[in-house]
C-alpha cells in the first residue's frame, strides 16, 4: 500500500496578507514535493467568508480547520490590530493544541509553520516532537528589524519616531524612526511589548522561511547570514504571489473589459490592500487629484473611515457602500471617460498583469509589492499601517521603483500633489526610470522561480530536510 504523504501543519494569524502567501507556499509543497498540508486557522471573530472561499478552491491535499471565534469583548475600541492578531492566536492556543494533537497522532506530521505573530504556538509543536518553523510574509528588512529589536529596546528610551538619526539595520537602507512599523511606535502599548517578546522567540525557530528572494534583498540576506550570528537557517522562497481563482475571474469581467479598451501602460491602478481605508477628506482629495491629473485610473474604493487607516482589515470584503454616496458630487460622471471606480475589491493580480496598467498607487502591503514586481509595474508608495512605511523606504530609497507621497501638516496628501505623482508616474521621465527599475526586478523574480532559480532551490532544500525528518 502506498504510504500517506508527509504532512505539514500551518497556523496563519488573521489577515489576508498572511494567509495568501502561506496558501501559495502550501500549494508549491503539494504540487512539487508531494506533501499534504493542514491549516489550523485562529478566528478573530470577523466574517471568514473570503478565507473559506480561498480554501474551497484548493487541491485535495490542502485541508483547513477553522477554530471557533475568540472574544475581544474586554478590549478597548482603540486596541491596535496587532493586539487583536496576537490575541486571536494566544486565546486559541488550547484549541489549537487539541487539533494539533489529533493531526500529530493520525498523520505523518514533519513540520509546523507559524507566521510572524505565531511564535507562541511553537511550544505546542515541540510538545509533540515536531520542529517549529517561522514564515515571514513580509521582507528580510522586517526580519532584520525583528532581530535588532531587543537591542534597540535597550538602547533607546524615547519613541522611535523621535530619534534624531535614522536606524541602521544590517545590510539595509537607513530607516527613519517614523517609518518603524506601527506596532512598535508606542512603547507602552500591549502590542509593542508583545511584539518584542514574539521577536525574541524568532531565533528558537528551526528555520525561517521568507516571502522574498535573494536577488531582491541580497545585502540584507548576506548581513543576516554572516557567520557567527547564530541565527536559524533562512529559506527565501518568494515571490509567492496569489493565483487568481475561477470565482475571481468571473467577478472581474467588467473591470478587465474596461482595461482592454485603454491604451497600453496608460492606467494608474489605485488600491490600498484588503484593509486600508482613508478619511472622508482624504478620499475627496484623492478623487479631485486623480481628476485634475488627467490620467486614466482604476480605483478600488472602500468606504471612508475617519478614525483608522486599517478599518477594513478584519472585514475586507463585507463593507461596500455605493461610492457615489461619498465621492465628490459629479465626480463619477465627469471622469466617466478616463476612470473606473470599483467598490471595495478588484481582482488585483489580474489588474496588475494587464498591459493597460502603467502604475500602481499602493499602501505598500508586501503582497501588493510582490505582485507589482512580478508584473514590472512602478509604484506610488502611500503607506498606511503595519510595516508599510518601512516597505516604502525600501522601495524608494533602496530599490528606487517608487515615488513616495508627502503628507501636509494636517496629515492629508493634497490634490495637487496627487495629480503630480499620477502624471509623473505614468508620463514623466522619473516614472520611466522607475518602470525600467521594476522591469529589472520582474526579470530577476522570473529567474529566481525557474527550476534552477535560488528560491526554487531554497524550497527544494527545505522539502528535503522535511523528507529526512525522523517521525515521532
Ligand atoms: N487584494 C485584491 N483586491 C483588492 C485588494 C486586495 O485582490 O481589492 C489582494 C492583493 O492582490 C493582495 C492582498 O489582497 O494579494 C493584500 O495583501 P497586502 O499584503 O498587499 O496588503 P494587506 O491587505 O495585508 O494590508
Amino acid at each position: 500500500m502506498e504510504e500517506a504523504p508527509l504532512h505539514l501543519v500551518i497556523v496563519p494569524t488573521p489577515g489576508m496578507g498572511h494567509l495568501i502567501p502561506l496558501i501559495e507556499f502550501a500549494k508549491r509543497l503539494v504540487l512539487h514535493h508531494n506533501f499534504a498540508v493542514t491549516f489550523i486557522i485562529p478566528n478573530d471573530g470577523s466574517p471568514m467568508k473570503l478565507q473559506k472561499q480561498l480554501f474551497s478552491s484548493l487541491s485535495l491535499s490542502i485541508y483547513s480547520i477553522f477554530l471557533p471565534p475568540v472574544s475581544f469583548d474586554d478590549l478597548s475600541e482603540d486596541a491596535k490590530i496587532e493586539t487583536r492578531i496576537i490575541l486571536s492566536l494566544t486565546r486559541s492556543l488550547h484549541l489549537l493544541r487539541d487539533s494539533f494533537k489529533v493531526l500529530a497522532q493520525s498523520k505523518r506530521v514533519v513540520a509546523f509553520v507559524a507566521d510572524v505573530f505565531g511564535t507562541d504556538a511553537f511550544d505546542i509543536a515541540k510538545e509533540f516532537g515536531v520542529q517549529p518553523y517561522l514564515f515571514i510574509a513580509t521582507n528580510v528588512m522586517g526580519l532584520s528589524l525583528s532581530f535588532e529589536l531587543p537591542k534597540l529596546d535597550q538602547m533607546f528610551s524615547c519613541e522611535y519616531r523621535d530619534l534624531p538619526e535614522p536606524i541602521k539595520l544590517p545590510g539595509c537602507v537607513p530607516l527613519r524612526g517614523s517609518d518603524v512599523p506601527d506596532p512598535l511606535q508606542h512603547r507602552q502599548d500591549f502590542a509593542y511589548r508583545q511584539t518584542l517578546e514574539i521577536c525574541k522567540k524568532y531565533p528558537s525557530a528551526a528555520g525561517i522561511i521568507v516571502n522574498s528572494f535573494m536577488e531582491l534583498e541580497n545585502d540584507t540576506f548576506e548581513a543576516l547570514m554572516e557567520v557567527g550570528r547564530g541565527l536559524p537557517a533562512f529559506y527565501p522562497v518568494g515571490p509567492l504571489t496569489k493565483c487568481v481563482s475561477t470565482s475571481e475571474i468571473e467577478g472581474s469581467e467588467d473591470c478587465l473589459r474596461w482595461l482592454d479598451e485603454q491604451p497600453s501602460g496608460s492606467v494608474l491602478y489605485v488600491c490600498f490592500g484588503s484593509g486600508g481605508t482613508l478619511s472622508h477628506e482624504q478620499i475627496n482629495e484623492l478623487a479631485v487629484g486623480l481628476e485634475i491629473s488627467g490620467q486614466r485610473f482604476l480605483w478600488v474604493v472602500k468606504n471612508p473611515v475617519d478614525k483608522a487607516a486599517n478599518a477594513a482589515y478584519f472585514d475586507s470584503k463585507e463593507s461596500g457602500k455605493d461610492p457615489s454616496a461619498f465621492l465628490p458630487h459629479g465626480f463619477l460622471e465627469r471622469t466617466r471617460d478616463i476612470g473606473l471606480v470599483v467598490p471595495n475589491w478588484a481582482s488585483q493580480v489580474q489588474v496588475l498583469s494587464h498591459g493597460s496598467t502603467g502604475g500602481f498607487m499602493t499602501h505598500c502591503g508586501w503582497n501588493s509589492v510582490l505582485e507589482s514586481i512580478v508584473n514590472g509595474v512602478p509604484l506610488i508608495a502611500w503607506p498606511l499601517y503595519a510595516e508599510q512605511k518601512m516597505n516604502a523606504t525600501m522601495l524608494t530609497d533602496g530599490l528606487k521603483v517608487a515615488l513616495r507621497v508627502q503628507h501636509k501638516e494636517d496629515g492629508v496628501v493634497g490634490r495637487q500633489d496627487i495629480a503630480k505623482y499620477a502624471k509623473e508616474l505614468i508620463e514623466g521621465d522619473e516614472g520611466q526610470l522607475l518602470r525600467t527599475g521594476m522591469k529589472k526586478l520582474r526579470d530577476s523574480a522570473k529567474l529566481t522561480l525557474c527550476p534552477h532559480g535560488s528560491s526554487t532551490k531554497s524550497l527544494a532544500k527545505l522539502a528535503e530536510i522535511w523528507k529526512n525528518q525522523k517521525l515521532c
